[in-house]
């Protein structure tokens, strides 16, 4: 299991999209969530879209491996999507923001955790304003939680700059593979 983390804007999206494509034994674990869809985005495939009731059944239920409260909306790691992943012999990619990381490698402790870093908080500001898919408030909450993750990235196992994109999906290519490949024994 591989936790990748770090601030919304850092580009945890792109990077996992490109290191998906050249390792195949590799998937992400689709997360559920209370947000909006954005243009673009697909249920069952960039999240599974849960009313709130929904979302709080399901958390009733047992059926989250970890939830938060992120920016005003919620997510959450279905257990079932570890599973069913894990049960067909591959590794499992969780993209979550730095609560649920602790939760899971409290639970998981084999679990490697990445932390994806901005070159710098401006370039976060940049990225999220130029993204076009938040308001402002919203934009303002994520970098509330961004700073508190910035100070946090020293708990990771492995950390890595994304100011070039090609560099930066080689160098987490080269984490992931390495990880995968020791635990396939
Ligand atoms: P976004 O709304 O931009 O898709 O996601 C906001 C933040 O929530 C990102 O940092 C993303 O990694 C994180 N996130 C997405 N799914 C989960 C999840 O299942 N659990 C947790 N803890 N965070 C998640």
């Amino acid at each position: 299991m591989i936790i990748i983390s770090g601030p919304s804007g850092a580009g945890k999206g792109t990077l996992i999209e490109r290191i998906l494509q050249r390792l195949p034994h590799l998937c992400v674990a689709v997360s559920a969530t209370t947000r909006g869809m954005r243009p673009g985005e697909a249920d069952g495939e960039d999240y599974h879209f849960l009313s709130q009731d929904e979302f709080t059944r399901r958390v009733d239920a047992g059926e989250f491996l970890e939830h938060v409260t992120y920016a005003g909306n919620r997510y959450g790691t279905l257990r079932s999507e570890v599973e069913r992943q894990l049960g067909a012999g591959r590794s499992v990619v969780l993209e979550i923001e730095l609560r649920g990381a602790r939760a899971v490698r409290e639970r998981l402790p084999d679990a490697v955790s990445v932390f994806i870093e901005p070159p710098s908080l401006e370039e976060l500001v940049r990225r999220l304003r130029s993204r076009n898919t938040e308001a402002d408030a919203d934009i303002e909450a994520r970098l509330a939680e961004s700073r508190i993750e910035l100070q946090a990235m020293e708990e990771f196992d492995h950390k890595v700059l994304n100011d070039d994109v090609d560099a930066a999906s080689d160098e987490l290519e080269r984490i992931v593979d390495r990880v995968t490949r020791a635990a396939a024994g």
